[in-house]
């Protein structure tokens, strides 16, 4: 399988009337072999760079709702709903969208999940609701997540990378002024796009967000590991040890799945 690179989330991106380029492999085909994780960790752990390295990797797409979120919220992405302009607010002050709304758009992208090239959903499910949600749709489909990788790091070193991250206008792909410094000052290393800081990086919404996040996300820990489906990562290190780690992990679990 072929890795996909960033014009493959078209649909994604910008809703299921998008077609990706080039066609994502066929369903029926891959259904056993494509990878369909979730991401867990609070915001700022590394899971968009993690779940980049597993994209290069694995072929599947990386799946962010947060980057749908930012896609309407950029006029030259598309022309956001009245519920995307509703969603874009909270997303600014740093809370959770609610689940209703984040449920419709998600919904909406059922094919992103059914794709015969598996997926890395990064930011979603994140709170008990969305789940619940997220199982119901997989069951009726037919399909079933391979793991849920967590990853882990004190709050006060989230604080640190949080500040010092900047995403690609373009591509989204995220580097860190000191941890993983783009070649060029200020532009993307991929695709030469221009690097800015999100709203939700500043100081006052990260507390925000870290408060969603203990509240809301860090259940689902829980409600993964009663599923037999949660992996642990350590999030230190740098980005490469942490995925080898993933890999490893994510290998092993794959062989015990297939010899069960
Ligand atoms: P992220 O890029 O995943 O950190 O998401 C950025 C922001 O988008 C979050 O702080 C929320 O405001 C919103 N958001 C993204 N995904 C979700 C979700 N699954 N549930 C609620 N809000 C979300």
């Amino acid at each position: 399988m072929s890795p996909q690179s960033e014009k493959d989330r078209a649909a994604w991106l910008r809703g299921p009337s998008a077609q990706c380029e080039p066609a994502p492999p066929n369903g029926a085909t891959d259904a056993l072999t494509a990878w369909r994780l979730v991401l867990l960790g609070a915001p700022g752990v590394g899971k968009g760079t993690q779940a980049d390295l597993l994209n290069e990797r694995l072929g599947a797409c990386h799946l962010s709702t947060g980057d749908v979120f930012r896609a309407a919220g950029s006029p030259s992405d598309c022309e956001p709903s009245p519920a995307m302009r509703d969603a874009l607010g909270y997303m600014r002050r740093g809370a959770l969208v609610p689940d209703a709304t984040v449920w419709e758009m998600v919904r909406e992208r059922t094919a992103c999940l059914r794709c015969g090239g598996g997926f890395i959903l990064d930011g979603f499910p994140r709170t008990l609701v969305q789940a619940e949600s997220l199982q119901q749709l997989l069951d009726n489909e037919k399909l079933a997540l391979t793991a849920v990788v967590n990853y882990e790091l004190p709050f006060s070193e989230i604080v640190a990378r949080l500040g010092g991250r900047r995403t690609c206008e373009k591509c989204k792909a995220v580097f860190h002024v000191t941890e993983r410094p783009p070649k060029v000052e200020g532009r993307c290393d991929r695709c030469d796009g221009k690097l800015f800081q999100r709203e939700d990086d500043r100081p006052e919404s990260i507390k925000v967000r870290l408060e969603a996040y203990e509240r809301s996300t860090a259940p689902l820990i829980e409600f993964y590991k009663k599923r037999g489906l949660l992996l642990r990562v350590a999030a230190q290190g740098s980005p490469d040890e942490i995925f080898e780690i993933t890999m490893t992990d994510l290998k092993s679990r794959r062989a015990q799945q297939l010899a069960s």
